[in-house]
């Protein structure tokens, strides 16, 4: 397996960390690396010097110790080295473009970083083995990875919701193994209890810490249940066992629950339809689903078919 870096990564690290060593007075490197720079000047053409310099770069990204984090933490990926021919490190400019990815041919992972991690060592370990353990089940038969190039979903809004909670999901799952590891990541219990509490705020809190709990402690969560769960929260709150007995007959309106109606998962819901919803409006609905209360909502859809039909 190789590493590669992006030049420009290179380039960038190699400056900071001598500019973070030369406030430290710690000169030696430094000096050399000067001198170094001084004599491609001296002896190249403007031609070659492009060249000269990204050689320059690459040996200092070495003698820095620039090179160590991505290097050691591969080694805690047996499944990573088996695998993968080459690893290519570039440059990431925000913090939302730090990820890591595998070709369609899972032959090759690329992995953006900024170059301000690499002086940050604990902080670049952490990261790297996080993402590292998400391209590490990219490649386990037993996750079943599958490139999702388009979502089943109705508008771009639901694709993000559903992206969106993909990722906290598989975030979880991921974090809470390398903590049962013993290892350190990038967020812990408590930072991603907040950010599962935060998109599944409507989830009274008892249940919520159960499917939280759930979550953090599976040992072998596959692409499809994670999937699943981010298309459909009828599969986030299954698995709250126990907890849920209380409030299983609460209406809980959560974007991604299935409209009473037509059972599409819905995003928008229209509340408060006893009384914002027009006499006649409401007798044609329940002409359609006798059962049906206007307490139990309905999707946005729905209630604009019945509000047109109400008016022929
Ligand atoms: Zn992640
Ligand atoms: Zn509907």
């Amino acid at each position: 397996m190789e590493i590669h870096y992006d030049p420009q990564l290179v380039e960038e690290t190699v400056f900071q960390e001598l500019a973070r060593r030369e406030r430290l007075e710690d000169l030696d490197l430094v000096r050399r690396f000067r001198s170094e720079s001084d004599a491609i000047y001296d002896s190249h053409g403007v031609g070659q010097r492009e060249r000269e310099f990204d050689r320059l770069h690459q040996t200092f990204f070495r003698l820095l110790g620039l090179d160590f984090s991505v290097r050691a933490i591969l080694t805690e990926f047996a499944g990573i080295e088996d695998k993968i021919a080459t690893v290519l490190i570039g440059k990431a400019f925000t913090e939302r473009d730090e990820v890591a990815e595998l070709s369609l041919d899972c032959r090759n992972v690329g992995v953006k970083i900024r170059p301000r991690r690499f002086l940050d060592r604990p902080v670049l370990l952490r990261q790297m083995r996080h993402e590292l353990m998400h391209v590490s089940d990219m490649l386990a038969e037993e996750f079943a990875y599958t490139y999702e190039g388009s979502l089943q979903v109705s508008s771009p809004m639901e694709e993000s919701i559903v992206r969106d909670r993909y990722g906290l999901i598989w975030d979880i799952h991921v974090d809470g193994r390398l903590a049962r590891q013993g290892k350190d990541t990038v967020l812990g219990r408590d930072g991603r209890a907040r950010e599962f509490g935060a998109v599944y705020a409507k989830i009274p809190a008892p249940q919520r810490e159960a499917i939280f709990a759930n979550l953090w402690q599976a040992e072998s969560l596959t692409h499809h249940d994670i999937l699943g769960m981010a298309h459909d929260v009828r599969e986030v709150l299954a698995r709250a066992g126990d907890a849920l007995d209380d409030t299983a007959h609460e209406k809980i309106l959560l974007s991604g629950s299935p409209c009473p109606l037509c059972r599409f998962p819905t995003y928008t819901w229209t509340e408060d339809l006893r009384e914002q919803l027009p006499k006649d409006t409401l007798k044609l609905i329940q002409e359609d689903y006798p059962g049906w209360e206007p307490e139990e909502a309905a999707c946005e859809r729905c209630l604009e078919a019945y509000a047109v039909h109400a008016q022929q």
